[in-house]
């Protein structure tokens, strides 16, 4: 049965409960649609007694249904209002199970009570893609996720080198490991209905391939490089690389990179090895 979750009769019920008129600031479309829940649940494989991170709980919808799984879980929520009632919904919804709500901004949390192994989250669109990497730099406990986010987000996160949509967010994701879409989600399901569609990203965390350090600076360099996607990379990069376009081909050339290809054709890798003659020289 779909009782112990969140309908659109509930979802309905405990907005005007809690005199919520969702905002687009904060992104908050509420799904109201227990077999879409369950679905994220079972693609995530949450297992009994695992400590999973939620950001954005909102009214509960996801919340509910990873305690149906027996989940631990800690959810992060910056509305004060849906973050304080989330513990009562839980006691009324999926009594006896386990979870800590935390009423902050997820770009700004750096410590959990708990070590989460994986993100489940519908996540803020607006805020995805920094959310994301925020918590893979600061939750090291976190070895995977799936997570919710607008369709053209998902698809840069998951692009190989050479697509259409392979950019600076692709390229950070993949410093932290491997990604892939893992089906879309109508936007039906939501309330209010959003006016873009929805896919689930996956991923698994990887090897670090660097330092810190090393990952900044990696990260500058991508930034850069697609500030001017269309340039070659002796150009894009003369800013940051020895302040022209010759000093940065003899760089590139160091790295093993070729002066005259361009961002979209690079994988993490070449951006680190970049990094790492440049910090030499
Ligand atoms: N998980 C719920 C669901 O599936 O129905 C709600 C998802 S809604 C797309 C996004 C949620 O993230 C909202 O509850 C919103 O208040 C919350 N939120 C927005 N920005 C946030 C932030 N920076 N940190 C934590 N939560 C945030």
């Amino acid at each position: 049965t779909i009782a112990r979750l969140l309908g659109p009769a509930e979802i309905r019920d405990l907005a005007e409960l809690l005199d919520v008129t969702p905002t687009k600031k904060l992104g908050q479309n509420f799904v109201h649609d227990g077999n879409t829940v369950r679905r994220i649940v079972q693609t995530a494989g949450v297992q009994r007694g695992e400590t999973v991170l939620e950001i954005g709980p909102g009214l509960g919808s996801l919340t509910l249904g990873l305690l149906e799984a027996g989940a631990d879980v800690i959810a992060v929520e910056i509305d004060k209002r849906l973050a304080e009632q989330l513990p009562h919904t839980a006691d009324i919804m999926q009594p006896g199970t386990s979870l800590t709500v935390i009423t902050a901004d997820a770009l700004r949390v750096t410590e959990l009570p708990g070590d989460p192994v994986r993100l489940v989250a519908n996540l803020p669109y607006n805020v995805s893609v920094p959310v994301l990497l925020h918590l893979l730099e600061h939750v090291p406990s976190l070895e995977s996720g799936i997570v919710m986010v607008q369709a053209e987000v998902g698809h840069r996160l998951a692009a190989e080198p050479g697509s259409k949509v392979y950019g600076a967010p692709s390229l950070k994701a993949a410093w932290y490991g491997s990604w892939r879409t893992a089906g879309q989600v109508s936007r039906m399901v939501f309330w209010p209905i959003p006016n873009v569609d929805s896919v689930l990203v996956g991923f698994d965390r990887g090897e670090q391939p660097g330092t810190v350090e090393e990952r900044r600076a990696t990260f500058a360099l991508i930034d850069a490089a697609f500030q001017q996607r269309r340039k070659m990379l002796r150009q894009s990069l003369s800013g940051v690389l020895g302040g022209s376009a010759a000093a940065a081909s003899e760089l590139l050339v160091g790295a093993g990179v070729d002066p005259q290809a361009r961002g979209e054709q690079l994988v993490v890798d070449d951006f680190l090895r970049i990094a790492r003659v440049a910090a030499g020289s």
